[in-house]
C-alpha cells in the first residue's frame, strides 16, 4: 500500500491530519485564521494536505519542540510559529540522535525504528522515499506563550495549559469550543518522562503536577486529541496518569523494566495509561 496522510474529521472545522501513521497533527480552523498543531515529522507534504481543507492563513502551535512534532515547519515558511520557551533549543539536543547529524538522519532513524510498529501497511523504502531531498534547514522563529495565553482564530479561542514532563516546555491547547484538548505527548496511551539521573523522582513529580493541573480543567475537555497511536481519546485516561502517578510516588505502584519495540525503561500502567518513567531511549 503507498503511504498516504489520513485525514479524519474529529468536530466541526477540527481535523486530524496523521503523517501516515507516525505522528498526527490537527487542523481548527476559526473564522479568520486557521491553527495547524504540529507538524509532522517533515516526510511527505502537509501543506498540500492542509490547503485541501482550509484557505485561512496558518499559523503553527507547536505542543513541544521534539523533531516529530516540528519537523514540516519547513512546508510553511510564511507562518507565525508558537511555542513554550522553556523548549528552545531542545531539537538542537536531539540531533546526537541522528546517525549523520542532519534532520534527515533523524528522519531516517524514526521511521525505520517506528514504522514497522506504527505503520506495518506501509514499507519501510516507501516511507524513507518521502524525506525531503533538498535537506531544508530545521532553523525556526517562533513566538513565545505561556500559561494562560489565548490565540483566537475569530470566533475560536484556544487556551495554553503548561504541561512540563515530557519536555519542560510542553504545552496542551484547550478548544472549549470543541471540547478537545490537543495534548501532544503530554497526554497520549504511552508517556515518555527520560531517565532521570539516579533515579530520581523529580520528573514523576513534575508530571504529577501536570495531570493534577490538567484534571482541575477536566469540566471544559470531554477528549484528548493526542499526538501518536490514536487520534481523539476520552478524558479519562488524565485521571489515570494522576492516579498512576500517586501510586508511584507514595509507593503503592512499582514498575519493572522492558524492552519492547523502539522503547527501553521503566514502565507502569493503570487503567488506560502507560507511564515510561525512566525512559533510556
Ligand atoms: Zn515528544
Amino acid at each position: 500500500m503507498k503511504p498516504q496522510h489520513n485525514v479524519i474529521e474529529i468536530a466541526p472545522r477540527s481535523w486530524c491530519i496523521s503523517e501516515y501513521k507516525l505522528v498526527n497533527a490537527f487542523l481548527i480552523e476559526g473564522e479568520t485564521t486557521a491553527a495547524l498543531i504540529d507538524t509532522g515529522c517533515g516526510i511527505g507534504n502537509i501543506a498540500q494536505v492542509v490547503k485541501s481543507l482550509t484557505d485561512k492563513p496558518i499559523v503553527i502551535l507547536l505542543t513541544h519542540n521534539h523533531f516529530d512534532h516540528n519537523g514540516g515547519l519547513y512546508h510553511f515558511p510564511q507562518s507565525e510559529v508558537y511555542m513554550h520557551p522553556a523548549d528552545d533549543g531542545l531539537w538542537q539536543s536531539m540531533m546526537k540522535m541522528s546517525p549523520d547529524g542532519s534532520y534527515n538522519g533523524l528522519r531516517s532513524f524514526y521511521i525505520k525504528s517506528r514504522g514497522a510498529v506504527r505503520c506495518p501497511e506501509y514499507k519501510v523504502e516507501d516511507l524513507l522515499a518521502l524525506i525531503p531531498r533538498d535537506n531544508p534547514s530545521p532553523e525556526f522563529q517562533y513566538t513565545a506563550v505561556n500559561h494562560g495565553d489565548k490565540i483566537d482564530l475569530g470566533g475560536r479561542i484556544l487556551t495554553v495549559i503548561h504541561t512540563p514532563g515530557h519536555t519542560e516546555g510542553g504545552v496542551c491547547y484547550l478548544d472549549e469550543n470543541s471540547g478537545i484538548l490537543f495534548s501532544g505527548d503530554t497526554v497520549n496511551n504511552s508517556i515518555i518522562l527520560m531517565r532521570q539521573p539516579d533515579n530520581d523522582t523529580v520528573l514523576i513529580k513534575r508530571y504529577h503536577d501536570t495531570v493534577k493541573k490538567l484534571w482541575e480543567e477536566e469540566k471544559s475537555y470531554t477528549a484528548l486529541a493526542i499526538g501518536h497511536d490514536g487520534t481523539v481519546i476520552p478524558k479519562q485516561i488524565v485521571k489515570d496518569y494522576l492516579d498512576l502517578t500517586t501510586g508511584l510516588l507514595n509507593g503503592t505502584i512499582t514498575g519493572e523494566y522492558k524492552e519492547t519495540g523502539f522503547r527501553k525503561g521503566d514502565v507502569a500502567n493503570l487503567g488506560m495509561a502507560e507511564l515510561w518513567y525512566q525512559c533510556d531511549a
